[in-house]
């Protein structure tokens, strides 16, 4: 158990699969580091759905050079991998701080010393360090829609389990990979499925290759009923109702972009009654460590800025890891996968060392580009 008031030469922010490659490595060049996590090792894993199963191969989301291999060799399911990354805790002796938030981090100027605050349970506990790592991924709250309703208690961001809707109205927005395999799974489990979608089609090359044919079918099918070109502009507690959008592309001197106007005119609008409404519309980084610490969020994303070489940030010395690099990605192109490098650079950085290559997924230098 680590003393509160400690001094460390690095602290390492998150325990996501990124976080614990990182943590492997740094124990490996026996830095002092001090390994802290919000929630329980693989949080933002547990959120998935029951039994999802990663786009990803197995192979690509390997970790530490630990292998992850699948009974059926299928991609890795939600509880294989957080089986997987319980085993790497184990098998490297990782110590870490869970259920233990950061909600507070300065940087001295003049010391160039780091101060973090966590609080755990009702204790707040406050460490130092030389070097941060902000390996903190990148959904940590809903990308809210703001309109009446939302917060009802039949209405949810999260979906996890199909059963619920056994028999149920389920209204279903969205339309990227959550919103269609939830529709598709709860349609299995006998819900009534409405799958509401602010475009005119799914995007055929994010939808997972197995879901996109499957949703296809069904909607064909009118097992379940699609109704694009439409948002929700308001919920009760048994209908929501939707309006139709119309797109258009915007064109600036540097890019073209869509966007889409509402049309609340009365006749227009569409109510769909409904038990229960999932609102998977995406998630959303939490960027207030990043303001705290000064560093510049650049873009559309609110991306951290950092130097690819290092993964250092503009502030000396606070490194950032994993989809944490990526802000709130309007479209996904950091993942598991294309982030292994972080821990070669990072710890070429704070020890000067180059990484033990046998405690790195092997593909690491080949992956740039997500698999799908
Ligand atoms: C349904 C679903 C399917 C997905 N499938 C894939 C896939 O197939 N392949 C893929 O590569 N990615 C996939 N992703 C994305 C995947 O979740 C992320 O790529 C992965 O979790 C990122 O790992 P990470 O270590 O960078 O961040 P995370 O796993 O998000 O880890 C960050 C950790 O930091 C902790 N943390 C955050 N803030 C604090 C704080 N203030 N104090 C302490 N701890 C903190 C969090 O609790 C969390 O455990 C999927 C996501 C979803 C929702």
């Amino acid at each position: 158990m680590t003393t509160p008031s400690s001094h460390h030469n690095t602290i390492l922010v998150g325990a996501g699969p990124i976080g614990l490659e990182i943590a492997v490595n740094l124990k490996d060049k026996r830095v002092d580091f001090l390994h802290i996590e919000a929630g329980q090792i693989g949080q933002t894993i547990t959120w998935y759905p029951r039994n999802v199963r990663f786009f990803s191969s197995p192979e690509r989301i390997a970790i530490a050079g630990m292998p992850l291999h699948t009974a059926n060799q299928e991609k890795a399911s939600r509880e294989q991998y957080l089986a997987y990354l319980r085993s790497i805790v184990e098998h490297f002796d990782l110590r870490i701080n869970t259920h233990e938030r950061v909600v507070a981090a300065t940087r001295d100027p003049s010391t160039n010393i780091f101060t973090i605050q966590t609080q755990k349970h009702t204790q707040t506990y406050t460490y130092t360090c030389d070097n941060l790592i902000l390996a903190i991924g990148d959904m940590h709250k809903p990308l809210k829609l703001n309109i009446p309703g939302e917060d009802l208690p039949n209405v949810s961001h999260y979906f996890d389990e199909p059963h619920n809707y056994f028999r149920k109205k389920l209204t279903i927005i969205g339309g990227r990979n959550s919103a269609v395999e939830a529709a598709i799974r709860c349609q299995r489990v006998g819900a009534h499925v409405t799958l509401a979608y602010r475009r005119e089609n799914f995007d055929r090359d994010i939808i997972k290759y197995w879901l996109y044919p499957e949703i296809r079918s069904l909607i064909k099918s009118k097992d379940i009923t699609f109704i694009p070109n439409t948002t929700p502009i308001r919920i009760s507690p048994t209908h929501t109702t939707l309006a139709p959008v119309t797109w258009s592309d915007q064109t600036t001197s540097a890019t073209t972009h869509n966007t889409f106007t509402i049309n609340t005119d009365p006749e227009q609008l569409i109510d769909i009654t409904h038990d229960f409404l999932l609102l998977l519309t995406g998630y959303q980084q939490d960027t207030s460590l990043f303001k705290q610490l000064g560093v510049n969020l650049e873009g559309i994303n609110r991306q951290p800025h950092f130097d690819p070489k290092t993964m250092m940030t503009n502030v000396p010395n606070l490194y950032v890891a994993g989809t944490a690099t990526a802000g709130t990605q309007t479209k996904f192109l950091v993942f598991i996968e294309t982030s292994h490098i972080h821990t070669t650079r990072i710890i070429q950085s704070i020890t000067g060392a180059t990484n033990n290559p046998n405690l790195l997924n092997n593909l690491c230098h080949n992956i740039s580009q997500p698999e799908s």
